[in-house]
């Protein structure tokens, strides 16, 4: 039981007030204004903290007492956004350290669960692909053996775990672009049994649909230029972890320096406070979305945790809040027709948004098979099921049956 105050208030008052009002500005001098409390914590544009003796810098510096020194360090603005995301995603002992972007932190994360020469890393074959390939390319070539496995599959993951002893698993709470759905509670149960640290991308997920340290994993990561910030306006990212990695990732953040900075912090904190708000028309719209597309006649299948057919529904009862706001679907003109009706599909589209990325107020749709899933051999991609014929759509929160106009108008065209 969390004894905070402030951690006994819903999810909804804390994505708004939390990390906010911690500074007390006091001016001095004759005409100062006196002692008073900024209502949003202001843009601190300033890569060193003076203070008013050198003795208190030399205990700063120390780490003998709290204060600010150096930016790369820590920044007030970028405190207050971590300190929310504390209250949102961390257990009690956790903390939230942000980042330059979602890689960056994801990049933190594995050093800090000690992937070095010799290590093994086992990760899920669904992964988002900068992920794999960090791995591989950053990871693997300083001696560190990656193994994947289909973590759907929960006898597999088990068996892998046993014959691999790996140091670090690496799942996502939602899978792109097919919206598998981690058991993470159990595997959580194999990574505990095994030592191994259980790392969780909850970037579709986000702390409003899951909490994925309460369900026993270790350390959270997240592109926070996705669904926490939600404008499409910055790139950021987060890790929230608590003993023994957090002292790892900020001692990694301060000497590899990839720091947010405070604008971008500041602008993500301010959109955080509407998280709860999107989230929930987000899920709201892809459900009717999800169940319009269900049952037209030029789809051939709908991907979305709320239908009756996702392989993952009872996983999602137990592991979810809520279906999420992204939406997956195969045209019906498949084979190599697929990607003909794909691409004309995206160029009819006038309302929804033809861009990679998600979790943005308006709502964006992709081709999977020729941007996140480019790099992989057609093999690959038919094994994890992203066909031509693959649309993903991002739901925003525009009105559902504007969206819905624009779909028919375009799967008319086709
Ligand atoms: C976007 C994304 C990332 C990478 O985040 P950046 O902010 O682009 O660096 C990592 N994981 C997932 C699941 C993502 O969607």
């Amino acid at each position: 039981m969390n004894r905070d105050p402030e951690q006994q208030r819903r999810f909804e008052t804390r994505a708004v007030h939390s990390g906010e009002r911690r500074a007390r500005h006091k001016e001095t001098g004759t005409n100062g204004p006196g002692t008073f409390y900024p209502v949003s914590t202001p843009i601190y544009a300033s890569t060193t903290f003076s203070h008013p003796n050198i003795e208190t810098t030399d205990r700063v510096l120390g780490g003998e007492e709290p204060g600010y020194s150096y930016a790369r360090y820590d920044n007030p603005t970028v405190t207050a956004f971590e300190r929310a995301i504390t209250s949102l995603e961390g257990s009690e002992e956790a903390r939230a350290f942000a980042f330059g972007s979602g890689m960056a932190a994801m990049h933190a994360a594995l050093a800090a669960a000690e992937l070095t020469s010799g290590a093994t890393v086992l990760a899920a074959e669904q992964l988002y692909g900068s992920t794999a390939t960090l791995l591989v390319q950053v990871f693997g070539a300083a001696g560190v053996e990656v193994c994947f496995v289909d973590c759907y599959d929960l006898g597999a993951v088990e068996k892998r775990v046993r014959e691999k002893s790996p140091r670090a698993v690496v799942i996502e709470s939602i899978s792109n672009p097919l919206l598998r759905v981690s058991d993470v509670p159990a595997i959580a149960q194999i990574t505990q049994a095994a030592g191994a640290a259980l790392i969780v991308d909850n970037t579709f997920g986000t702390p409003y649909l899951q909490r994925p340290l309460d369900l026993g994993a270790n350390i959270v990561v997240h592109s926070a230029t996705k669904y926490l910030s939600g404008h499409g306006d910055i790139t950021a990212g987060l890790v929230v972890t608590g003993a023994p990695y957090d002292g790892a990732v900020e001692q990694l953040r301060k000497l590899v320096g990839g720091v947010i900075g405070p604008f971008e912090a500041w602008l993500a904190h301010r959109g955080l406070k509407t998280l709860p708000l999107r989230m929930s028309r987000q899920c709201e719209n892809a459900r009717e979305i999800a169940s319009w597309l269900n049952s037209h006649p030029k789809i051939a299948h709908v991907n979305h945790p709320s239908l009756k057919d996702h392989p993952d529904t009872e996983v999602a009862r137990r592991v979810l809040s809520d279906t999420g706001g992204l939406v997956s679907f195969e045209l019906a003109s498949g084979g190599a027709e697929g990607r003909e009706a794909a691409f004309a599909f995206l160029n009819s589209l006038e309302l929804c948004v033809k861009a990679p990325s998600l979790g943005d107020v308006y709502t964006l749709a992709i081709h999977p098979a020729t941007s996140s899933h480019r790099e992989l051999s057609p093999s690959r991609r038919e094994r994890l099921g992203v066909k031509e014929s693959l649309i993903r759509m991002s739901v925003g929160i525009e009105h559902p049956q504007d969206l819905i106009s624009d779909l028919e108008q375009a799967l008319e065209k086709i």
